[in-house]
């Protein structure tokens, strides 16, 4: 199956029992066991749920993995990654990630132990001097949360392997329908779901895929014994907002392009991130190893004008944390989804006070183009 029938039909498409093509919302948190003893396929709602399981079979399948596993939150499907790993375990982690990830590895996994060293990962040197005897993964965004870099996971993988260390790669900015970092050489994928698979900002959920059958084992583990697991309803919300990802990255991607042609010529923008953007660092990797470029661009205002303004002068445009909904957001991540890192640290990793992050949505592309103008019209 390609990949607009994989998201229909992939997974568990019929619920065996009745042949609902839309999985039911299996909303028991217990299963009658008909042997004492026995080994029954469901047991307890935190163990296994079948509107779940039809849920991780779907992403497994659309990220080339063989074992999905869907959390209450991206945040938590990053944890679970980090908690395969034990006190002492070193790993090499990008400088441009997530806030909220950041704050999990600095002020959480480090109080148990684990070690990390920071390096910006499109420079595979850095990389490779990073490693030590106790290096077990190299975790990485890509393309990156704000500053869209662009790293190549294939030479980093290829890296890794040779040291016996894992590659972990958050996929939420390409999404399964631009990069398949497992088909790469990754080891471990997550996801805050809540962004493009989602796809309607009304679910908060994580997803993590392998491929490797030890990795999954040890997923499975930690996903029933920490238990932060998706329920069943939002199990639901979420699979049903996955069978649309293609036909709405198809719009999000062309208004991406669009807004970036438009800010490219607009002599108030100073500077655009946009792996799309031929003059980028990243421009090539992307070209090779993405099927299209996203739909998440940042920028700068020339020097003097006032972001604060511009944001806030957005009309359809929504001033809101979060990304890849179909409704077009703003942020300005310094303040924003980005506030939890010092200012020292962000500074050095490139992220101005000022910068502004866009996730653009399937709106009409004239009409976000036209706030976009008339927005900067007041600053
Ligand atoms: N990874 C990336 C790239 C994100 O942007 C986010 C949230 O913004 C997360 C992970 C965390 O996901 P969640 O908010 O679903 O916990």
């Amino acid at each position: 199956m390609k990949f607009n029938t994989k998201l229909i039909h992939g997974g568990i498409s019929e619920d065996k029992e009745t042949g609902a093509v839309s999985i039911p919302v299996y909303r028991s948190s217990t299963f009658h066991q008909h042997v004492l003893g026995g080994e029954p396929k469901w047991e307890y709602g935190r163990t296994g749920n079948p509107t779940r399981a039809a849920l991780e079979a779907l992403i497994a399948e659309i990220e080339n993995g063989t074992d999905g596993f869907a959390f209450a939150s991206g945040s938590a499907a990053i944890h679970a990654a980090f908690s395969l790993f034990s006190a002492g375990d070193h790993i090499v982690v990008g400088n441009d990630i997530y806030g909220g990830t950041f704050r999990l590895i600095n002020k959480v996994l480090k109080r148990f132990g684990l070690e990390f060293t920071v390096v910006d990962t499109t420079n595979l040197d850095e990389i490779r001097h990073a490693i030590t005897d106790k290096t077990v993964a190299v975790y990485l965004e890509t393309p990156t949360n704000p500053l869209l870099r662009v790293s190549d996971i294939a030479a980093i993988a290829k890296i890794a392997k040779s040291h016996d260390i894992k590659t972990i790669v958050d996929n939420t900015f390409a999404t399964p329908y631009n990069q398949n970092p497992l088909t790469l050489g990754a080891d471990i994928v997550v996801h805050s779901a809540t962004k493009y698979l989602g796809g309607h900002s009304d679910v908060v959920a994580g997803l993590a895929v392998t491929n490797d059958p030890k990795i999954a084992e040890g997923l499975a583990f930690l996903q029933n014994s920490i238990g932060s697991v998706l329920g069943p309803d939002d199990s639901w919300l979420l699979m049903r907002g996955i069978k649309t990802l293609g036909v709405r990255m198809r719009v999000h991607q062309e208004n991406a392009k669009a807004i970036y042609d438009f800010l490219d010529k607009n002599d108030k923008i100073a500077n655009i991130y946009y792996p799309g953007n031929p003059n980028s660092a990243g421009f090539e990797i992307a070209k090779r190893q993405m099927s299209g470029f996203g739909a998440m661009l940042s920028f700068e205002l020339q020097p003097g004008l006032d972001a604060k303004k511009f944001v806030e002068s957005l009309q359809i445009i929504d001033l809101a944390e979060s990304l890849g909904g179909i409704e077009s957001l703003v942020e300005i991540p310094a303040v924003m989804t980005h506030s939890s890192i010092p200012r020292d640290i962000r500074i050095k990793n490139g992220i101005k006070d000022e910068l502004i992050r866009l996730s653009v949505g399937v709106e009409d592309e004239e009409d976000l183009i036209e706030d976009i103008k008339q927005a900067l019209s007041k600053i």
